[in-house]
């Protein structure tokens, strides 16, 4: 996978191989299959979430994506990528309005924004649990520590999946900035090391997060 500059200077949809199609073909069955699970939780929640269009607190800057999840949106958000982005302070790709410029292309991270989250870190004593939501979708629900397993997103399988496809793509676990992606110059080359601290794909957009984070 090759990531160019296009005739105009505008940025280029990369140059993909037969291989680099069949790893975007599955990240975006991938993608849909987040979409059933993230819809169906959605339901599940529907009494307690706030999420709609112009709610974008989220929505911060500095969201870093795989070049496989880049690659999709050059590929597919062309004349997007030939507007202005969004100013420093939001994601580049939120509209004036405060609605996604590539909704249906958006990475990964994006869509299960919202829910109710489960995650994992390792400690002395093991691997503990920890439950998380956005403060807006806190209140008019149960609260996280009593909700099922299944009732949350849990964060680890999906993430390994889409890893698993990012290496198939580049080789690498490398990773772009989402606002590089209008500025070619600025973007990040696949040669370059990957960041770790862009590594967290903007799980900590959750305004607040940290207030709501319950220990298990
Ligand atoms: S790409 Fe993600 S963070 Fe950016 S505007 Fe769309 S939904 Fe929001
Ligand atoms: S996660 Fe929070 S900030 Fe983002 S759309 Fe939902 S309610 Fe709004």
């Amino acid at each position: 996978m090759r990531m160019g500059r296009g005739r105009d200077g505008g940025p280029a949809s990369p140059r993909l191989k037969a291989s680099d199609d069949a790893a975007l073909a599955g990240m975006e069955r991938l993608h849909e299959e987040v979409d059933v699970g993230a819809t169906s939780l959605a339901r599940l929640h529907e009494g307690r979430l706030r999420c709609a269009r112009g709610c974008c607190q989220c929505c911060i800057d500095g969201l870093s994506v795989f070049t496989i999840e880049a690659a999709r949106i050059q590929r597919s958000c062309e004349a997007v990528l030939n507007e202005e982005p969004h100013p420093p302070g939001r994601c580049a790709f939120l509209s004036a309005e405060g609605s996604c410029r590539i909704y249906r292309h958006r990475p990964y991270v994006c869509r299960t924004q919202g829910l109710p989250l489960r995650f994992f870190e390792s400690s002395a004593q093991g691997a503990v649990e920890y439950r998380d939501i956005c403060p807006l979708n806190e209140p008019g629900g149960p609260p996280l520590d009593t909700l099922l397993e299944n009732h949350l997103w849990t964060i680890g399988p999906y993430e390994g999946r889409l890893a698993d496809l990012q290496l198939r793509f580049d080789g690498s676990l490398r990773r772009v900035a989402l606002r590089s992606l209008f500025s070619p110059a600025q973007a990040r080359s696949p040669s370059e090391p990957w960041d770790a601290d862009a590594g967290e794909q903007g799980r900590s957009a959750l305004p607040g997060s940290a207030t709501t984070r319950s220990r298990r």
